[in-house]
């Protein structure tokens, strides 16, 4: 976050308002935003801006002289339209670029400082930047099989690697693996030609759908409200609330900082797949199915159940405990 319909409306917005003013200048309010020391950043001040990029995630300004200012919002980054001289807001609060027609504020809400600022000379120079993914609204099938085909993982952990695919990530993936009904644990390389085709039309359409969404929003201002989490949304961010398409509750998977959101019934063959926090609960007792868990849930609500076979393995103690609801209501 942001990924590419958040990233490619900021550079709309921001080309908009500053395209050929010159960037007067950078005030920097963290020591660690900026982490290029060769051009000193104070070679960029009085450069005119001839146009801005999008480069994977990262916002670049192209300016005058073939210098490149390469910034990365990673996850909690954001940017803000202010009046010219604009105060760098205290503690989220990182940098401001100033031109005559505004200050472009830069916060970041997280305790985590991780956006970056470089400064270069070149396309060269700013090509290092390119981690080799490929762009999602371009490619064409071909480019986008051999990219998902490279390796084999799944289908999650693909869409979201940069190397292969730019600009992608938790949130869009999650909407685009809903789109084509596809499991997140899909393996890559076990996927069909008709599979991956779905794939690659999905990604396009919902990029496209999210893209022309958010950039029309930003007709009205600068996009101040980018977030990971927006209620047009099937799946990401909806765990228990009801699938757009067929009314399943939509289920996760959570990882170390995110999670991962999908339908069972339109991606997984209602099949449930394993979130570390709930099999800790249920240890070795996962349920594999939707109606599998309804049926745990409804015997965790109430009062424990006589122990069946300690030895019974997973199916079979399933099966002990639904039968043991019955002997539990008496
Ligand atoms: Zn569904």
């Amino acid at each position: 976050m942001p990924e590419y319909p958040d990233v490619t409306v900021y550079v709309q917005a921001i080309e908009a308002r500053v395209l050929g003013q010159p960037l007067e200048g950078v005030r920097l309010a963290s020591p660690f935003l900026l982490r290029s020391a060769i051009p000193p950043i104070r070679e960029a001040f009085g450069k005119r801006v001839r146009g801005m990029e999008r480069l994977a995630k990262r916002i670049v300004f192209a300016l005058e002289d073939d210098l490149f200012l390469v910034l990365h919002l990673m996850v909690a980054g954001r940017l803000h339209w202010k009046e010219p001289g604009a105060k760098i807001p205290g503690r989220v609060g990182l940098a401001a670029f100033d031109f005559p027609t505004g200050a472009l504020t830069l916060t970041e809400a997280s305790k985590k400082k991780r956006a970056s600022l470089h400064l270069v000379r070149g396309r060269e120079a700013l090509a290092a930047f390119d981690r080799g993914g490929i762009d999602a609204m371009s490619a064409t099938l071909e480019q986008f099989t051999a990219a998902l085909r490279k390796e084999n993982h799944t289908l999650k952990r693909s869409l979201t690697d940069q190397r292969l695919l730019a600009a992608v990530g938790n949130a869009y993936s999650d909407e685009i693996l809903h789109r084509a009904k596809l499991s997140p644990v899909r393996l890559t390389g076990q996927m069909s030609d008709e599979e991956v085709t779905r794939l690659h039309g999905a990604t396009r359409a919902v990029l496209e759908e999210w893209t022309q969404r958010l950039g029309a929003e930003a007709e009205r201002g600068f996009p101040e409200k980018v977030t990971a989490f927006r209620p047009e949304m099937a799946v990401h961010g909806k765990y228990g609330q009801p699938c757009p398409v067929c009314g399943t509750k939509v289920q996760r998977i959570v990882h170390a900082d995110n999670e991962t959101n999908y339908c069972p019934t339109c991606q997984t063959g209602g099949k449930l797949l394993a979130d570390r926090a709930l099999s800790r609960l249920l240890r070795k007792d996962w349920p594999k199915s939707l109606d599998e868990l309804e049926e745990h849930i409804a015997a965790r609500a109430m009062p424990a159940a006589p122990a069946a076979s300690g030895a019974a393995p997973a199916a079979g103690a399933t099966r002990a405990r639904a039968q043991g609801k019955p002997k539990a209501r008496t």
